[in-house]
């Protein structure tokens, strides 16, 4: 396993992708398979720099295990949370339209990724569990 914990500036999320990736090499993956798990990792932290920590900065957590093939990928920050996750993780929906963001995010997750799971709290944080 490896757990990584870095600030939510936007150049981490560049190493949280690279970081990934190299913990994937092991298994000898397509590249489809690094692609798309790697976009997952991005959308993901992305979504703690823009959303979590909107007014400044704050930790953000990148764990990774796997039990033979099967990887389990956290990403936990400890900022606003949502108020409504199912809500959140609906296509195209977004709370920040008028900055060009699509609202697909989630979707990408979860399109990328065999499970999804976030767990999150109002003013505690979130956190997303994915396994692919
Ligand atoms: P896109 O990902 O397409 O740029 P987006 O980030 O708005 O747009 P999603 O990633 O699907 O879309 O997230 C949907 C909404 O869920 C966000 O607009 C935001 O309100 C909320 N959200 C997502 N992640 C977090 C987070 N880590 N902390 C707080 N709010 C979040
Ligand atoms: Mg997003």
């Amino acid at each position: 396993m490896i757990h990584l914990e870095f600030n939510s500036e936007s150049e981490n999320e560049g190493i949280a992708r690279v970081v990934t990736a190299a913990y994937m090499m092991r298994f000898d993956p397509t590249v489809e398979e690094m692609a798309d798990v790697k976009t997952a990792v991005s959308e993901a932290v992305t979504n703690c720099i823009v959303h979590a920590y909107e007014t400044g900065e704050g930790r953000v957590i990148l764990d990774i295990s796997h039990e033979g093939r099967c990887m389990t990928i956290t990403v936990e920050d400890f900022g606003v949370g949502i108020e409504d996750v199912e809500k959140a993780m609906e296509p195209m929906y977004t709370t920040k339209a008028e900055e060009e963001r699509t609202g697909m995010g989630f979707s990408f997750m979860e399109a990328f990724m065999d499970k999804v799971e976030v767990i999150s709290e109002p003013g505690r944080g979130t956190k997303v569990i994915m396994e692919r």
